[in-house]
Parts: structure tokens; C-alpha cells; sequence
């Protein structure tokens, strides 16, 4: 597997690679899982070459988050997708990304508002950040084709969205949340939960299945009330602290009232020092 830590060297070994070859791409933040570790699979399958990127963007995180603490077990990672047979490894340093500053920002309004855009939570600047590195990304690798997991529901739409309103030529694949047996969805932050944060993680998903049940069998109820009853399910335990249980529109994101055809019921919590984000995708 070539491993590249700049865009110059990395434009060097891309502009080698046959134009007839398609490229898939799969953009992380390292600390791989079997959640990320899906998607590269996903790609191998359906490409010539597969380039992997690992970059803990600075310019997603807020002043008061995790960007010092987040993991980067670089050598770990390096063998997991030499194990998959990745072609290309791009895990450039902040100062050949970022260089002083960036100027110029890619912002998808108003999907950077909603859910973790809110100003209380993330605040827009998160999926701003999100927007212009992959922007930068997409440019530096030029796939066919790139690949982000559900899990994230809103950044996948901000890149959709991004995609088509500036025509980059690139294919966004869709991929399922990988969860944990007892059906956490996997993230790298959980592995800051301690022991007993860890056993009550998985409440949160089946907060959204029972959310999900209720919303089958009581056709009548109105999602508020759906979303109520699974806050205070949720607030039976107090170390969770709710950011939102909201049902939304899949495509723009909106918060819904009335039942549509699809419905994203999506949820942040915290739980101690961490952030958990879930969703669900209700047909
Ligand atoms: P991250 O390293 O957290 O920025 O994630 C990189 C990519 O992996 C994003 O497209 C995520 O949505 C995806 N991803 C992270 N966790 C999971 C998971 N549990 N299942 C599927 N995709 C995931």
C-alpha cells in the first residue's frame, strides 16, 4: 500500500494511475472500525483502486470539542487497510492541507443548520468544515466514486447536496450503519465510554426502534408525541443528556410534524464527556 502524507506527493503517484482505472474513495478521520472497514470493502468491490484518506480535520470541531483528544492510532490503521489491499493511503499533515488558513468556505445552507447544526449543538461551522475539507479532498483524489456511511446521515446529504450544486463529477454511495452486537452504532468516540457509559450506550438505538414500533402501530400519533415518549425513556437514565430526538425530512432535513412517505428519526446524546449520533431511516 503507498503511503502519501502530502497532496504533491499524492497528485504525483494519482497522475501515474491509468485514466481507463476507476477510483473509489473513502474519507475518515482514522481510528478505523469495522463501520469504516465496511465501506473500504464496499469500494475494493466496486472499483479498479481504492484510496483511503485519514485526516483529523481540524476546521469540523468546535473550540470547546475533542480535536486534541481524538484518537489517531496511524500505525494500527496502516495495517488494517494494507490487510484489505488498499491501494492508497492519504493522511496528509494539517499544514500541507491547511497551510496558514483557509479562505475560502464551502457551506450548505441550510442542511449545515438542522439537527447537529443547531447553534446549541455543533453550530454550522461543523458541516461547513465538513464541506470544504471534502471539497478539498475530492479535488487532491478525483475519484468516480466516494463512500460515506448512514451513520452520519446529515454530512452525507451536505456532500450530496455539495456534489450536485457545484457538479463534481463524483458518485456518492450510500453505505448501511455497522453496529455492535448489541446494536451501538460504531464509532470511533466510543471508545472514550467508560465500562458502564458503554453498557447504556445501546439504549439509544433501542430508543429509536421502540420510536420506530410506535410509529407502525399507532398510525395516528403524532411524531412530537413519538419523539416525547422516547425522551423520556431515554431520561430514565440520568447519565444521558439529550441533545435532540427529532423526526425529519430524509432529503432536506426539515423537522416534521405531519408523517411523510420516508422519515429520518435521528438522535444525539450525550453520555459522560462523549457524543453519540444515531439515526434511523423509517420507510
Ligand atoms: P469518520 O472517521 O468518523 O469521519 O467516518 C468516516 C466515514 O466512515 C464516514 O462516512 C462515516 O459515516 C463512516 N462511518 C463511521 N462509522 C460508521 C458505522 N458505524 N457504520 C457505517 N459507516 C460508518
Amino acid at each position: 500500500m503507498n503511503l502519501f502524507s502530502s497532496p504533491q506527493h499524492f497528485l504525483t503517484w494519482r497522475r501515474s494511475l491509468s485514466n481507463k482505472k476507476s477510483v473509489g474513495f473513502v474519507p475518515t478521520m482514522g481510528a478505523l472500525h469495522e463501520g469504516h472497514l465496511s465501506l473500504v470493502r464496499q469500494s475494493i468491490q466496486e472499483n479498479d483502486v481504492t484510496i483511503v484518506s485519514i485526516f483529523v480535520n481540524p476546521i469540523q470541531f468546535g473550540p470547546k470539542e475533542d480535536l486534541k483528544r481524538y484518537p489517531r492510532p496511524l500505525q494500527k490503521d496502516r495495517r488494517l487497510l494494507a490487510g484489505l489491499k488498499v491501494d492508497g493511503l492519504f493522511a496528509p499533515s494539517v499544514k500541507s492541507m491547511i497551510g496558514q488558513e483557509i479562505l475560502t468556505k464551502v457551506s450548505v445552507h441550510p442542511l449545515n443548520e438542522f439537527l447537529c447544526g443547531a447553534p446549541q449543538f455543533r453550530g454550522h461551522s461543523h458541516f461547513d468544515g465538513v464541506a470544504t475539507i471534502v471539497a478539498k479532498l475530492f479535488n487532491i483524489v478525483s475519484p468516480q466514486r466516494a463512500y460515506f456511511g448512514l451513520k452520519d446521515f446529515q454530512q452525507v446529504r451536505v456532500i450530496e447536496q455539495m456534489v450536485k450544486d457545484l457538479n463534481i463529477p463524483v458518485e456518492i454511495v450510500r453505505c448501511p450503519i455497522v453496529r455492535e452486537r448489541d446494536g451501538l452504532a460504531m464509532s470511533s468516540r466510543n471508545q472514550y465510554l467508560s465500562p458502564r457509559e458503554r453498557t447504556l450506550a445501546p439504549y439509544i438505538y433501542r430508543s429509536l426502534q421502540s420510536g420506530r414500533k410506535l410509529l407502525r402501530s399507532h398510525p395516528n400519533m403524532s411524531l412530537k408525541a413519538i419523539s416525547s415518549q422516547i425522551k423520556n425513556q431515554l431520561k430514565k437514565i440520568p447519565e444521558f443528556k439529550i441533545e435532540y430526538i427529532e423526526f425529519v425530512d430524509p432529503q432536506s432535513l426539515e423537522g416534521l410534524r405531519q408523517k411523510k412517505g420516508a422519515v429520518l428519526l435521528a438522535a444525539a446524546v450525550r453520555l459522560g464527556t462523549t457524543r453519540l449520533i444515531d439515526n434511523l431511516l423509517i420507510k
